[in-house]
């Protein structure tokens, strides 16, 4: 047989059980894995204690069960992998590319204020770089990616090359499957569903916490390292992390490691067109009620689903999967651009 070619996961936080938003991420990354014949892994997301819920993580895993949604392995916490992130924090400071940083949150606000970032036309805001050269008798407190400093090196390395070689300029710098462009801090990625995209990666986050002052792992860092190390193809998740993905990229790439294919799905609004999300209280996905819930989902993911009883409806959570599945294949190409 055939080499399992696709491996995707749901990778929820438990910081509250799931809500309509959380569970379209993940019938959409279940429903990817199974277009492709591929295997769906649960990944529970649970390296910031302090915003952990107690159980969380287990009504999870039932809120997904009820849901029809099963992991192809055994689910993984993240709480028990710290020594992997450990060891890529340390591949990255032996390279030079994770630095110290002694700032407090009063520092880099100074900061921003003595470079006037402060004001209202500055919506994002990067680390000032206030360590990048050394903590200047301040002790330790986070350690930080030298993002600036990888991708001066990368374009310099380009440079240099392109020189040497004496050819004409190559317009990008590849960076695994993106690219970066050769004299300004933008990645060019692409999503399979919002198509190109970039992020000005200086002037939108700047070197960023891999480990933070608390001692806890930042998402970042460990999101990657796992990806990596679950063997991770495709990531479907929530648009709202999109604006992430150029980190993990870059991140990735530094760390040696491939780049998997990116799929962010559409958000679940509020009326008044606000994100919903646990810190405005949606309501969890109602055990008792999967089906209704699964159709929500589907239909946030533009699948029809007929409601039960119409004859074309779905009667059990099975069945609604089994629809919403064979339309994500017979629709791929067009509505997520689906290479199959
Ligand atoms: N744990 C993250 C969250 O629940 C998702 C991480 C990811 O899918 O990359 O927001």
């Amino acid at each position: 047989s055939s080499p399992v070619s696709y491996v995707g996961r749901f990778a929820p936080s438990p910081t509250g059980p799931l809500h309509a938003g959380s569970l379209v991420a993940a019938l959409a990354s279940w429903l990817d894995a199974r277009a492709h014949g591929g295997r769906w892994l649960i990944r529970i997301e649970d390296i910031d204690p302090p915003r952990c819920q107690p159980g969380a993580d287990q009504e999870i895993l039932r809120q997904l069960a009820a849901c029809g949604l099963h992991a192809d392995a055994p689910v993984s916490w993240q709480s028990a992998r710290h020594k992997l992130y450990e060891k890529a924090l340390a591949q990255l400071q032996e390279r030079q590319l994770a630095y110290p940083c002694g700032c407090t949150r009063k520092d880099i606000e100074a900061a921003w204020q003595a470079l006037d970032l402060v004001h209202e036309r500055h919506v994002e805001r990067p680390y000032p770089g206030t360590c990048r050269h050394g903590l200047q008798g301040k002790p330790a407190r986070a350690w930080r990616f030298a993002l600036e400093q990888r991708i001066q090196d990368l374009q310099k390395n380009h440079a240099q090359a392109l020189s040497d070689r004496a050819s004409t300029a190559t317009q990008y710098i590849a960076i695994n499957g993106s690219r970066l462009e050769p004299a300004a801090p933008v990645l060019h990625w692409q999503d399979r569903r919002l198509g190109e995209q970039q992020q000005n990666l200086a002037a939108s986050v700047g070197d960023f916490v891999l480990r933070r002052a608390d001692g806890l792992w930042a998402y970042q860092l460990a999101v990657v390292v796992d990806d990596a190390e679950q063997g991770i193809t495709h990531v479907v998740r929530g648009e709202d992390l999109a604006d992430n993905t150029p980190r993990q990229i870059l991140l990735q790439h530094a760390l040696g490691l491939a780049q998997p294919h990116y799929l962010h799905t559409p958000l679940v609004r509020m009326a008044n067109g606000e994100k919903l999300s646990k810190q405005h209280g949606a309501p969890a996905v109602d055990l008792s009620q999967p089906l209704a819930a699964l159709c929500a989902a589907a239909a946030q993911l533009g699948l029809p689903q007929a409601p039960a009883g119409t004859g074309g409806g779905s009667e059990s959570p099975a069945s609604a999967l089994t629809l919403a599945l064979d339309f994500w294949v017979r629709c791929w190409r067009q509505t997520y651009n689906i290479a199959p």
